[in-house]
């Protein structure tokens, strides 16, 4: 079971590699399927945007689906520093 922030209430990896990790596998994700079982490409719908950052609260790294313009806020406000 994954520690999770207090801050971010997100799963907390210990170190960088294992956040890209975690990010690799939720990329990889499972393949879609309509209801006739063809298989439904990804680039159809929007791309899984999952980028993981450094937390300074808990001094561990978390995934995050935000777009890049969300996730440059959020650095901007909270001086997060992005990896
Ligand atoms: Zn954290």
């Amino acid at each position: 079971m994954k520690e999770k922030c207090r801050v971010t209430g997100k799963t907390r990896y210990e170190s960088h590699t294992e956040a890209r990790v975690a990010m690799e596998v939720l990329r990889m994700d499972k393949p879609h399927y309509d209801i006739s079982g063809k298989r439904v490409k990804h680039r159809q719908g929007q791309p899984k945007q999952i980028r993981y950052f450094y937390c300074r609260f808990c001094g561990g790294y978390h995934l995050t689906k935000w777009r890049q313009k969300e996730y440059r806020d959020y650095n901007d406000r909270e001086g997060i520093k992005g990896v």
